[in-house]
């Protein structure tokens, strides 16, 4: 699963150095400044309480270089159920202090440690069981779960009190520490993948060794409730705990199955992915199967295939109905989910709004924070700033959109979350739809399994109208005058009627540097239903360095007042224009037909 990078927070300049300290220690992790007060940062904010309040809910840890009481008054009304929370942590302005604050069972206080050792400081730990045993039982390491979180606060009490405690099983991070271990201790701690009991005399963690190899026909799209009761039944018969279950693992050529994800959620685990190459590979490696089993087909050996790949152990039971197999191993480690197979390939089309950050979905903004690979123009990923930072970019040129979604798309295929960037809103002469056409179009089984999401932005026609006021108010359409994808005979059609149907038009790609004659050609074609004077928006660069937002009329709109970054808004018979007292006009277009027209 990937987990969140953290985010620093500074609110002065002179915090930037302990920022950049601790940043250098964790990969992804972002640089928040407060706007004003800070420079070179990678995101500049200017609500601390919102922004913080955003972060926390999200779930990102947080890492504030400011007072503690900042913090706790921030997210006080926050804090209420603490599984949940992120790590929250104070550092002293001149890197003098460590303290660990909120986010006990998700890890605050090995974030603490890796925090100070690079400040070569101590950690302000204050978890008593933590100080005196090196140890958090309630946040046991990547790998263990422990099936009575409610019993680890009065245990570590007892331990803490003076009892010993008996380990039965194996797990080397309770070995390790300085837990006053004794064989004849009454109470005991036991490391077991059995479902066993748990009382307040003895704490249970499940090992993540249990894997779970799944296969399906082709063909049996059921939605999984019968599947999921199948493997649970199965996994109550090897009498093993569902929490021990590190994950589900099925053929990368079954990822579009939904019965697949069903069953992974409904034992809360992640799903996994492993090539028909690398299924081959272990099944001719384990070749004493049983004869019973050949002759029922495939299917059962896939599926002993997937749970012997992931687990590098041995089969434990294996079933399998008329169309779905079922396989469970036992590894001799937890099976560490991220390096085991492959996740479920996402890829994400986001629209980064026309130019600045402010004007970025938070939507966009948290795919971006997670993503692996950025697929775009160069212009566009350039948009995206410090948020593209550490990922794999994959630039290309702005006309090869075709060959860019096939990028994207084998990308994510292999297991990697990709957000094709797009600017503006991607669904509007964007990446969106071409990836669409791809995926229809060439239909690679791969590609199946695939979670696709679009994720909108703000249009260049909105921003370029909030800029001038509200020119978009009543019915609008907007027209690409682009002839590289359509042919003029389609254009000037569609002018025509948006033209006789009395629309606002907006025009996208009014001109390049080749193609001007369109503009004017449009402009020949409105002059024949609108009146000279309807007032005529050319916004351009919005959101970017050089923006400019310009007025004329109709009759004097030329290809010159235009370029390849410009938005033009052309306004209906009832577009009107306010004169503003420094010089500047307001344009906006009434909501009803029948409010005074010039
Ligand atoms: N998906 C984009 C549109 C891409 S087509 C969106 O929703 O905005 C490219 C055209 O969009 C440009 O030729 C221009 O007409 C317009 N455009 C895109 N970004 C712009 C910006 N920042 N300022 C003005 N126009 C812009």
């Amino acid at each position: 699963m990937i987990k969140t990078p953290p985010v620093v927070v500074a609110l002065g300049n002179n915090s930037i150095p302990v920022a950049q300290k601790i940043i250098s220690v964790l990969p992804g992790a972002q640089l928040y400044g407060l706007a004003g007060r800070t420079c070179d940062v990678d995101v500049s904010f200017t609500e601390f309480g919102t922004t913080l309040r955003e972060l926390f809910t999200n779930g990102v840890p947080i890492i504030g270089i400011c007072a503690t009481g900042i913090l706790i008054r921030t997210l006080a009304p926050l804090l209420a159920n603490k599984r949940q929370e992120p790590p929250v942590l104070a550092v002293a302005e001149d890197g003098s202090a460590v303290v660990p604050l909120l986010g006990g069972l998700n890890g605050v206080n090995s974030l603490a440690h890796q925090i100070a050792e690079v400040l070569n400081v101590k950690p302000a730990i204050t978890t008593t069981g933590d100080i005196r045993f090196g140890i958090a039982l309630e946040d046991p390491p990547v790998g263990y779960r422990l099936a009575n979180p409610d019993d680890a606060k009065s245990f570590m009490s007892d331990l803490l009190a003076g009892n010993s405690v008996k380990l039965e099983g194996n797990a080397p991070w309770l070995k390790n520490s300085s837990l006053p271990i004794a064989q004849d201790a009454q109470r005991i701690i036991q490391i077991t993948e059995k479902q066993v009991v748990s009382t307040s005399k003895r704490l249970v963690y499940h090992p993540a060794t249990v894997v779970i190899g799944v296969t399906l026909l082709n063909g049996s799209w059921r939605g999984g409730s019968e599947e999921i009761a199948f493997v649970q039944k199965m996994l109550v018969d090897a009498e093993l705990a569902p929490a021990s279950v590190a994950g589900v693992f099925a053929s990368t050529l079954d990822a579009a199955h939904p019965a697949l994800q069903a069953i992974a959620d409904a034992l809360n685990v992640p799903i996994r992915f492993f090539t028909t190459d690398e299924i081959a590979v272990v099944m001719s490696q384990h070749n004493t199967v049983d004869v019973a089993m050949l002759q029922q087909g495939a299917e059962p050996l896939r599926a002993n295939a997937l749970a012997l790949a992931a687990s590098s152990g041995q089969l434990v039971m294996q079933r399998q109905t008329s169309d779905f197999s079922c396989a469970i191993a036992l590894s001799p480690l937890p099976v560490n989910i991220n390096t085991t197979g492959r996740p479920r390939g996402r890829l994400a089309v986001i629209g980064t709004g026309p130019g600045g950050k402010h004007w970025m979905s938070p939507e966009a903004q948290k795919i971006l924070r997670n993503t692996t690979d950025l697929v775009g123009y160069s212009t566009y990923l350039k948009l995206v700033g410090s948020l593209g930072k550490g990922k794999r970019w994959h630039e290309s040129d702005n006309r090869e959109e075709i060959a860019r979604a096939r990028i994207a798309l084998d990308l994510a295929a292999e297991g990697r979350f990709v957000a094709v960037v797009s600017s503006g809103d991607p669904g509007i002469y964007a990446m969106a739809a071409a990836v669409f056409e791809v995926l229809e179009q060439e239909a690679k089984p791969g590609w199946q399994g695939i979670e696709i999401q679009v994720a909108p932005g703000i249009s260049a026609m909105q921003a370029a109208a909030a800029k001038i006021g509200a020119p978009l108010g009543h019915d609008f359409c907007t027209i690409s005058l682009s002839d590289i994808l359509k042919p003029w005979s389609i254009i000037e059609q569609r002018i025509t009627a948006a033209a006789q149907a009395d629309f606002v038009i907006a025009f996208y790609n009014p001109v390049s540097k080749q193609r001007t004659w369109q503009l004017v050609e449009a402009k020949n074609i409105l002059l024949r239903y609108r009146h000279p004077d309807t007032p005529v928006v050319l916004a351009r660069n919005l959101g970017r360095d050089g923006e400019s937002i310009q007025v004329c009329t109709l009759e004097h709109l030329a290809p010159e007042l235009a370029d390849m970054r410009t938005v033009i808004l052309v306004g209906s018979s009832k577009t009107r224009t306010i004169q503003r007292c420094d010089g500047n006009v307001w344009v906006y277009t009434p909501r009803r037909y029948d409010s005074p027209s010039h």
